[in-house]
């Protein structure tokens, strides 16, 4: 009787199990290939768009006057007054020969006193400006910058995901050097067609040093630079995401704490809260947000589920299935878990990515997705008072040679949601 009992019960727990697997597999995406210069997937049948749960946000704060900032146009003196709005300067466009406004702006067009003004960025973005930046004497100093070209994608290629880690306002990324190799880092990606994410911490916190740099209320001109290094990284084509709010708990600093978990944040009111406050400063500084990701992975399964309903990508994979190609989630047949099962680079020179590259080329049951720590990239960029130069051994460039040899092209999460009905 017992041993016909036990028998019942291990039928019953295949059947359950298999069933979970078979759920499991029907939600993945597999077969993912790149042709005629876009992703090719088949969504799986259940896949639907629904209407992410969106918090309501305005606040519009009148632009400040500020009259000690100096700005420089090829070395000459062209204005010490700019108005400063969410974390962006505005200069009159008089002072530009710009013909027409260009069609993507990252800031706002400004009217004052019957003046045009555009941000920074913009006219950096529409005269092909760059702009070096001192704090401590608050000087900018636009020159001409390299052309923007291209490399041509190729057609036929096996997909590839990059995503810079920890990027936030705070440590280094205060200070103008770092943001100007952050700049030239993004511009190398771009000149190479490698598409990547960015994925930011809103509010850089250190406890035990008294730091907490809330970008809604700290207007100083290193938050400035950081959003206009922001901007810069979107126009070269960053999809930045939400990597937490804080990416710390308690006295925990940002980007070593964690912040949701089994142990913080566990109830949903309060990761509401937090997923809330950085679509705010999202919001409060135009920045678009494509992608939630979780400090160190470390979401349960009923948080990972929480956040699903206000993101329609989570990076990473879902708790408890691990898996290894993107997985539609079955909870709501619209948030897509997108695994980075290659890793992070973790040497100085990217050959252990190179080596997983090379191995994964032609990988179906897994995507070639990773992330990197774009501090180990900078030692190889030196600026010099006329420029710069960047050593072509940095772990970047030996991976982006690795894509190309192995016939990889990058894409977003953008060119997944794309497919969603
Ligand atoms: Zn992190």
């Amino acid at each position: 009787m017992i041993k016909k009992m036990g028998a019942a019960v291990l039928a019953i727990l295949l059947i359950v199990l298999s069933g979970a697997f078979f759920q499991f597999q029907s939600n993945l995406i597999q077969d993912i290939r790149i042709k005629d210069g876009r992703l090719q997937i088949h969504m799986p049948e259940k896949a639907v768009c629904v209407q992410e749960k969106k918090f309501t946000f305005s606040e519009n704060r009148n632009p400040l006057i500020l009259q000690n900032i100096s700005i420089f146009v090829n070395d000459k003196l062209i204005a010490q007054t700019v108005y400063q709005k969410s974390l962006r300067y505005y200069l009159p466009v008089n002072l530009f020969p710009i013909g027409d406004l260009p069609e993507r702006l990252r800031g706002e067009v400004l009217q004052i006193d019957g003046q045009t003004y555009l941000s920074i960025n913009d006219i950096e973005q529409a005269l092909n400006l760059e702009s070096r930046w001192d704090y401590t004497l608050k000087t900018i100093s636009m020159s001409s910058g390299n052309p923007r070209l291209q490399c041509q994608r190729r057609d036929n290629a096996q997909p590839a995901m990059i995503r810079l880690e920890d990027f936030t306002a705070g440590g280094a990324l205060l200070t103008a050097d770092i943001c100007m190799k952050y700049k030239i880092f993004a511009d190398y990606l771009y000149q190479n067609n490698v598409k990547f994410h960015v994925a930011w911490i809103p509010r850089f916190v250190h406890p035990s040093e008294g730091i907490d740099n809330d970008l809604m209320f700290n207007d100083g001109i290193e938050n400035v630079g950081f959003v206009n290094l922001m901007d810069h990284l979107i126009n070269r084509g960053a999809v930045i995401g939400l990597h937490g709010y804080t990416h710390q708990y308690g006295e925990s600093v940002s980007a070593e704490g964690n912040e949701i978990s089994k142990e913080f944040n566990t109830m949903p009111e309060e990761m509401e809260t937090l997923v809330k406050k950085g679509l705010q400063t999202a919001a409060f500084l135009n920045i678009p947000i494509d992608f939630f990701e979780s400090p160190h992975y470390k979401a349960t399964k009923k948080e990972q589920n929480i956040l699903s309903k206000y993101f329609k990508v989570i990076y990473e994979p879902y708790q408890g299935t691990w898996n290894l190609n993107p997985l539609v989630s079955h909870k709501n047949n619209t948030t897509i878990f997108m695994p980075t099962p290659l890793g992070y680079v973790h040497d100085r020179d990217g050959s252990q990515m190179v080596r997983r590259l090379k191995l994964n080329q032609n990988a179906k049951m897994q995507l070639s997705s990773f992330y990197f720590h774009p501090f180990l990239e900078f030692e190889f960029i030196h600026l010099k008072p006329d420029g710069y130069s960047y050593n072509e051994n940095s772990p970047m460039h030996r991976i982006v040679k690795a894509l190309k040899q192995y016939g990889y092209e990058t894409v977003t999460v953008k060119d997944f949601t794309d497919h969603l009905p």
